[in-house]
């Protein structure tokens, strides 16, 4: 067996659309299934050939992240006259599976552009959007989201980076950590406090300039995978943020954070099928390569029952992405089922996916190690799964006591 199973171009595509789900596709417009098609071709070509070499080297995924913002992928959930496409959220998911699909790395790095620009769309004035989005769309610029901090994550409320009201405008002190290409942000969007006393009611969002006298970036972490990421640490220490740069309202933060995890939770789960679908095809590679055309049975039944796990999966994704084209208030709960069950099937897919090969599972050049190592982390961030269990049990009660 080799102990590098890698495909062309051409092999790649044809292992991915021999994937592809009548039973998931059925849904899709055509709009979704052409860029869908748009996005595997880029994939194929800039950014599977290079993911196992940005795995050893951590290098940062630029070439992959510029060609996908370049064909237009990275506005799809934006208006036109900012620079984007005005796609549906299924669209959205879809090409952030096929992303995660060929480099998991560089579909976070993706995605963390429009979980930077989302915010300002949802509460910017209209020249915040102007100044802002167009260049983190089009990938000229690369943004943070900055919210969790050594003492406060899963716990928003409990923020300590605190902006205080100056003559012009605020003054922002505090750090953050595990920020996403928080090394090399030039728009951060920073989630502080203006009174710590008020937990969430003191929620507050503020656009900062990475280059702002003040702003201070820590290394990157090293990490058990998504290696090709950057994720830092962000200091301010007494920053100016002009008044223009408050983003929303003062105290309506947390209103903003909740809005846009709709969006970064489907960033999340698409990651978590991505993977899954990763870890089949590069076993299915790896079992071709050791049986050729006529798999033994066991590993025939393995992967057919991760086959029915990914459909579901699959299934699960599109269709919460479809609700929130129809009604962007869907319920954190609904949104919590969509993240954890994706996020854990990437795991488990990747799992599975290993022990089915048995010892070649572990051979780092078959890529299959890599989506267990890169599929962890998609069940912390974005809310951890047990933050989602939380919120779906609240819900759990609230039905109970309708009930009873
Ligand atoms: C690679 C990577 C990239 C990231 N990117 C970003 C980014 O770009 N921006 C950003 O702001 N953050 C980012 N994060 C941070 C991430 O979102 C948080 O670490 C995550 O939300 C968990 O929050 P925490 O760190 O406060 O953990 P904690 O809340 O301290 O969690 C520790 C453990 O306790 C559990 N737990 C916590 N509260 C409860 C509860 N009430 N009930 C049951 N269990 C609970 C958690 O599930 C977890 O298992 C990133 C993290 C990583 C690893």
């Amino acid at each position: 067996m080799n102990a590098s199973t890698r495909l062309d171009p051409e092999q790649y595509l044809r292992f991915q659309s021999a994937l592809d789900e009548p039973a998931a596709d059925g849904a899709l417009t055509d709009r979704e299934r052409r860029v869908r098609r748009a996005t595997r071709e880029i994939v194929a070509s800039e950014i599977a050939p290079k993911s196992a070499d940005l795995d050893i080297t951590h290098a940062f995924p630029h070439e992959g992240v510029q060609a996908l913002s370049k064909a237009g992928l990275g506005g799809l959930l934006f208006p036109v006259d900012l620079g984007g496409s005005g796609d549906s959220n299924v669209a959205y998911a879809l090409t952030v599976e096929e992303v995660a699909a060929g480099c998991a790395a560089t579909s976070l790095v993706f995605m963390t552009q429009m979980h930077t620009a989302y915010p300002i769309l949802l509460a910017g004035s209209a020249e915040q959007r102007r100044r802002y989005i167009p260049g983190l769309l089009s990938g000229d610029v690369y943004g943070s989201l900055a919210i969790t901090e050594p003492e406060a994550g899963s716990d928003v409320s409990s923020l300590r980076t605190l902006a205080t009201a100056t003559p012009s405008g605020w003054e922002l002190t505090g750090q953050k950590t595990f920020i996403t290409t928080g090394d090399r942000a030039g728009v951060i969007v920073c989630f502080a406090t203006i009174d710590r006393s008020r937990g969430r009611d003191a929620v507050t969002a503020f656009i900062v300039e990475g280059s702002w006298r003040g702003v201070s970036k820590g290394r990157p972490f090293d990490k058990m995978g998504m290696h090709a990421s950057s994720t830092a640490e962000l200091f301010f220490d007494r920053v100016d943020v002009p008044r223009e740069n408050l983003l929303g309202e003062e105290g309506r933060g947390w209103d903003i954070v909740m809005r846009a995890v709709v969006k970064s939770r489907i960033s999340a789960a698409a990651q978590g099928v991505g993977l899954a679908r990763a870890a089949y095809g590069r076993a299915l590679t790896a079992l071709r390569d050791l049986y050729g055309s006529r798999i033994p049975d066991e590993e025939t039944f393995a992967l057919a029952d991760l086959r029915g796990r990914i459909l579901q999966g699959r299934l699960l994704l599109h269709a919460v992405a479809r609700q929130v084209d129809d009604d962007p208030n869907v319920t954190p709960a609904h949104i919590g089922l969509m993240k954890q069950q994706c996020t854990d099937l990437g795991f488990q897919a990747a799992v599975e996916a290993v022990r089915i090969l048995g010892p070649h599972g572990d051979l780092v050049g078959l890529g299959v190690e890599r989506c267990l190592r890169d599929a962890k982390v998609t069940q912390i961030y974005d809310g951890t799964n047990e933050i989602q269990r939380l919120l779906i049990g609240r819900e759990t009660n609230r039905a109970l006591k309708e009930l009873t």
